[in-house]
């Protein structure tokens, strides 16, 4: 899988103090073979790895981030660019109505049900819709649309198997001049292989329908093949924009990021499930994210240099080499964590730490609470402090009476903190340079 690829690659390029030409280009060899795996077309790959290096090798290192994070940040910015950042890719619906949208695509792309998914989201934007199921080669086509039309209780056309599909277009677009509605999704034929019979059809419904928007609904589960697929369609239709279903299976982004940097034209939804309110815009910023697989690693960059200048973290490092994870340590850094936010949404950003956050519940840590905390810590011995697991009964009736809390809160701090001891084993997993890179050099 590609997310996980990418993760090993930069855990590696974490381990990097300083990052040289020489690292940069095994790196991008990496994630070129990283890339390929996942399906990404290799003239994408190619262009993707070329503009990458370009930029982190011709790149003064700022000051700001270390040199392996300046490779992923390019890495990041390139892939969201590629996808169509900071692009529009709403729907253009201004025309005179009725305006037609026009689906194609293969056999079982999800056409259909993309069909009945937009209807739904263009009505609950005080559109009225009218579903023109133009596919009369399969016996079961138009009962399928009629079907879902009934399920969303928006009016489907009643098109004549036997009807060639421009006509049965042309008198929906009558239909629904007449009738008052305003727009017109076109479920068009799909074959199981691009056909040059199926292309001349669709030529044919689009030169007399003009649609407004001709969308390509492609499959993401099938890759390469998927871009393939883009490129004929776009080369025969010229379409507007591409409908990416089936995104809520196999997390691969290959054919997310192919698409878009063959055909020229953007994704500008994505399908998220058979259910017909599964149709969601398309950020090309979190389908980055979600390919490079590594969490907010930026943000949290961010956040942690805004908080904390370089004396902090390297004695926070060190602190942690030396001495591990102890109670100790974890009084001192309380106050560079409150600085930073909750202790939970640094964690939640780190790849890989999510998950382990979401089973140990909400550790936020309110002032009030931590100066609790604090004061508990204080009325240990540093042998307790530094070994938890002396602390019985006695002692713990000591500490709560010392720092003016309860037996239950010292308790409730013991077993916080181990659940946090955890999270840091395996935070240093990662290496301590690693971690170090994460915290700001
Ligand atoms: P068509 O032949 O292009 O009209 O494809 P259909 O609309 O009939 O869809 C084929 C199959 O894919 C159906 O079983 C749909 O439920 C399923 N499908 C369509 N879109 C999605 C999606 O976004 N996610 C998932 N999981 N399944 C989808
Ligand atoms: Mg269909």
């Amino acid at each position: 899988n590609l997310s996980e690829k990418l993760d090993s690659v930069f855990k590696k390029l974490r381990g990097h103090g300083v990052l040289s030409e020489d690292n940069i280009k095994q790196t991008m060899r990496e994630v070129r073979l990283a890339l390929l795996e996942a399906d990404v077309n290799f003239r994408v790959v190619k262009e993707f790895v070329a503009t990458v290096r370009e930029r982190a090798v011709g790149q003064e290192v700022l000051k700001s981030l270390n040199p392996a994070q300046q490779v992923i940040k390019v890495v990041r910015d390139e892939l969201g660019r590629l996808m169509g950042e900071g692009e529009e890719n709403s729907l253009d619906l201004a025309a005179r109505p009725p305006v037609a949208i026009m689906l194609c695509g293969l056999q079982g792309a999800g056409k259909t049900t993309s069909c009945a998914k937009l209807a739904l989201q263009l009505r609950r934007q005080k559109r009225n819709p009218l579903l023109v199921p133009a596919d009369i080669y399969r016996p079961a086509a138009i009962d399928q649309l009629k079907t879902l039309g009934k399920q969303l209780d928006i009016a489907v056309f009643d098109s004549q198997p036997d009807r060639d599909p421009v006509l049965i277009c042309e008198e929906a677009q009558r239909y629904a001049e007449l009738n008052g509605y305003d727009t017109l999704i076109l479920d068009t034929a799909g074959r199981l292989h691009i056909d040059e019979q199926l292309m001349a059809e669709l030529v044919r419904i689009k030169d007399s329908l003009q649609p407004r928007e001709i969308l390509l609904v492609a499959d993401a589960m099938t890759g390469q093949d998927a871009v393939n697929v883009a490129e004929t369609f776009n080369a025969q239709l010229e379409i507007s924009g591409v409908i990416l279903t089936k995104l809520d299976g196999d997390a691969r982004g290959g054919a997310a990021l192919s698409i878009r940097a063959v055909t020229g034209k953007p994704i500008k939804l994505v399908g998220m499930g058979e259910k017909l309110d599964a149709l969601e815009v398309f950020h090309p910023d979190r389908m980055a994210q979600r390919i490079l697989g590594m969490g907010d690693v930026l943000s949290l960059i961010e956040k942690a240099e805004a908080a904390m200048d370089q004396e902090d973290a390297q004695r926070m490092e060190q602190q942690l080499r030396q001495d591990g994870f102890t109670l100790e340590t974890f009084r001192d850094q309380m106050q560079t964590i409150k600085k930073m936010g909750n202790l939970e949404s640094i964690l939640k950003m780190i790849p890989g730490a999510g998950k382990a956050m979401k089973q140990m519940g909400n550790m936020q840590l309110p002032d009030k609470e931590m100066k609790k905390i604090e004061a508990i810590i204080n009325s240990m011995t540093p042998r307790e402090r530094r070994d938890q697991k002396i602390l019985n009964g006695s002692r713990r009736l000591r500490i709560a009476k010392g720092s003016g809390t309860t037996v239950q809160d010292v308790n409730q701090l013991m077993k916080r903190f181990g659940e946090a001891q955890k999270m840091m084993k395996k935070l240093q997993k990662m290496g301590p340079k690693g971690m170090k890179n994460l915290m700001g050099r």
